[in-house]
């Protein structure tokens, strides 16, 4: 179906943090069902992708399109923002992001932080927010948990649940970054597990990660970038099992 437009599509993308030039001009586009994983050394622009892509920051120059809709921005260089807050909105919530750290709210019961946002942003009825907040926490594996506070679950409990409440904004596309950098080995592999059942349902996602088995695992399409550029991309088996430029030979070994 190429003529359906990408649920996100990144064109010419520049981004800077003042003077620091650090996303140069790249494209990267994610359709219906892709899973497309972005690696790099840090601080190579991977996270500042998705953030751009989600609107979480501005960016000065490229395109920006959630299902062939353009991002509409005002002013120009450093002083470009996206001009509708509504649609910042529609694409933000859209576009649903798993951290790193997790971020659930520590006050909030493992139920609360994953209905909260469906009832206060998206102005969903209570009870159907609860019903489909019990319905991916029990998808994830702790539909056990719905009453206990994020302390008191372990970091892949906490990042499951996490991704339950990305799921329960009914998201067009995921969008991960690192979710296993923080947890322990061992824990790692119950969230690598969940991604990959995601995967297999076919839902459009866009991962940063250090994991090389799970990227290789998942994706459709993998991203390497080096300082603000895409310097290779390809299927995973080619990136992987026939990297063509030094650098990511060079990357790929001293990730082994
Ligand atoms: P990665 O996720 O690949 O490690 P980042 O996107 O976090 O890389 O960072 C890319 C570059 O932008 C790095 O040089 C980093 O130091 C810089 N950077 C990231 N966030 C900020 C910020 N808020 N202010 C200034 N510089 C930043
Ligand atoms: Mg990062």
């Amino acid at each position: 179906m190429s003529d359906t437009p990408p649920v996100i599509e990144i064109r010419n993308l520049h981004k800077a943090y003042g003077a620091l030039e650090v996303i140069k001009g790249v494209d990267i586009a994610a359709r219906k069902g892709d899973v497309v994983s972005l690696i790099g050394s840090s601080g190579s622009g991977k996270s500042t992708i998705l953030r751009c892509a989600n609107l979480l920051e501005d960016s000065q120059q490229g395109d920006i399109l959630f299902k062939g809709e353009p991002v509409r921005w005002k002013g120009a260089g450093l002083n470009r923002h996206p001009a509708d807050p509504r649609q910042v909105l529609r694409i933000r919530t859209n576009l649903s992001m798993v951290f790193q750290q997790f971020n659930l709210w520590a006050h909030l019961t493992i139920l609360q932080n994953v209905m909260e946002a469906p009832v206060t942003v998206l102005g969903r009825d209570r009870h159907e927010a609860e019903g489909a907040a019990r319905k991916y926490l029990h998808k994830v594996g702790i539909g056990d948990k719905c009453d206990v506070y994020p302390a008191q679950l372990s970091g892949g409990q906490q990042q499951r649940a996490a991704i339950a409440r990305a799921l329960c904004m009914e998201p067009e596309a995921l969008l991960f970054d690192e979710p296993t950098s923080a947890l322990d080995p061992e824990l790692e592999q119950e969230v690598i597990r969940v991604i990959k059942d995601l995967a297999t349902e076919g839902r459009t996602m866009m991962i940063v990660t250090h994991d090389m088995r799970m990227a290789a695992d998942v994706s459709d399409h993998v991203v390497f970038l080096h300082q603000g550029l895409i310097e290779e991309q390809g299927p995973p088996d080619a990136l992987f099992g026939r990297p063509k430029s030094e650098r990511l030979q060079q990357f790929l070994s001293s990730t082994n």
